[in-house]
């Protein structure tokens, strides 16, 4: 029998039995009535939790990097300016998507564990005239949750588009696209929004599809444009099937599901359970003596923990944490690869997830020989769940 484990990796996460059943049955026709109800239900719960009033959402099979490409294949022609704003693997990689698809990358950066300010990405925007600014919310890579909101504002009034990927922070971190003035947002299915890998969603406001309507060039990829996906959102939206690409109807139908859940919860409260969850979970880290990877507290996001290895420790604490129970991840920023791990708290996380996890790591920490007390951990992530 296989020993039952606890997955907190940053995605995938731990889901909910529904979702699970959901995903288990049959395919349904992706023009039948029943899919089409379902799909429908989907994108108007997805506009809900973008946070925005008129812009489109999109689901399309496929993972968080094509929802990535999606949105720059259709907004960037060749030899725009963008900015990225950049905290780590994840914002390098959008740097790399922009300039595959012919963009001039100028990148604004801060040392692992920091997030260029506000300020320095205003003086970086004025600079030159930028077609869009691109910011990783949540880099999944350091932990580091980016300003998005001041830095989105200021965006809008240069008339700069604003692109966040919300792959470790949509369903999990506030991300509001209207109040904040974001006009794209793209996430992925296997992280805060609690479905298995698959999915890559977005959510494009009106700027952003007039930027597109406005293209001279036409977009590259056949798979990625807009103009193909549009009318089967908005069909399904409507209640008519409408096919461009065959949708992968099970992870739409365990989507469904979540954002069901998600509404339920409330997005407000979810990120507060978040935000519970992570101060728990910091709590027990400092309990510890584990030192995180983001510099300060305001820079530091709820959907995940990345933590240094102490004096002492390497990288088979991973292993070690794995015969306590729990799946944890390595580090994965090059510049400091093997230096840290990182732990997962998004989703369904809830508040013996937490207890467990620091607890697993306590005792790893001992056995490893660390000087660490594993029950002044999770005493201390109680006593902060219960405050
Ligand atoms: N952006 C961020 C912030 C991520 O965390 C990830 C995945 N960890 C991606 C993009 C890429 O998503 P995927 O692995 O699903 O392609």
């Amino acid at each position: 029998m296989s020993p039952r484990e606890l997955l907190m990796i940053p995605g995938p996460v731990e889901y909910e039995p529904e979702v699970l059943q959901a995903l288990g049955g049959q395919s349904a026709s992706h023009m039948g009535p029943r899919f089409v109800a379902t799909f429908g239900r989907a994108l108007k719960g997805l506009r809900e939790i973008f946070g925005s009033a008129r812009g489109q959402p999109m689901v399309v099979a496929g993972s968080g990097t094509l929802a990535m490409e999606l949105a720059v294949a259709n907004l960037v022609e060749p030899g725009d300016a963008a900015l990225v704003v950049n905290t780590g693997y994840f914002s390098e990689r959008m740097g790399a998507v922009l300039e595959r698809h012919g963009a001039r990358v100028v990148h604004v950066r801060a040392a692992p564990g920091e997030a260029p300010s506000a300020e320095d990405v205003a003086t970086a925007l004025a600079a030159e005239r930028f077609k869009l600014v691109a910011i990783t919310h949540v880099d999944t890579s350091t932990g580091v949750l980016a300003p998005v909101e001041p830095i989105a504002r200021r965006a809008a009034e240069l008339g700069v588009l604003t692109v966040v990927d919300g792959v470790c922070s949509v369903g999990g971190e506030a991300l509001p696209l209207d109040a904040w003035a974001v006009d794209v947002a793209v996430t992925a299915s296997q992280k805060a929004l609690g479905v298995p890998p698959g999915l890559a969603l977005a959510c494009v406001g009106e700027r952003a599809l007039a930027a597109h309507r406005a293209r001279r060039a036409p977009v590259a990829s056949y798979f990625c444009d807009w103009a193909n996906w549009l009318p089967i959102f908005q069909g399904y939206e409507r209640g008519e099937p409408a096919y461009f690409a065959t949708p992968p109807v099970n992870l739409v139908d365990a989507l469904e599901r979540s954002v069901a859940q998600i509404l339920e919860e409330g997005l407000e409260r979810r990120v507060e359970r978040h935000r519970r969850m992570a101060m728990a979970m910091r709590a027990g880290w400092r309990a510890l003596r584990l030192e995180a990877l983001p510099r300060s507290d305001a820079v530091a996001a709820h959907t995940l923990s990345a933590l240094y290895f102490p004096a002492g420790i390497d990288a088979s604490l991973v292993a070690r944490v794995r015969d306590e129970g729990v799946v944890i991840a390595g580090g994965l920023l090059p510049a400091l690869k093997g230096r840290y791990f990182r732990v997962g708290h998004m989703g369904a996380v809830r508040p013996g997830d937490v207890l467990t996890t620091v607890g697993a790591v306590g005792r790893a920490l001992a056995r490893m020989g660390a000087r660490v007390d594993p029950a002044e951990g999770v005493a201390a992530a109680q006593r902060a769940l219960a405050d």
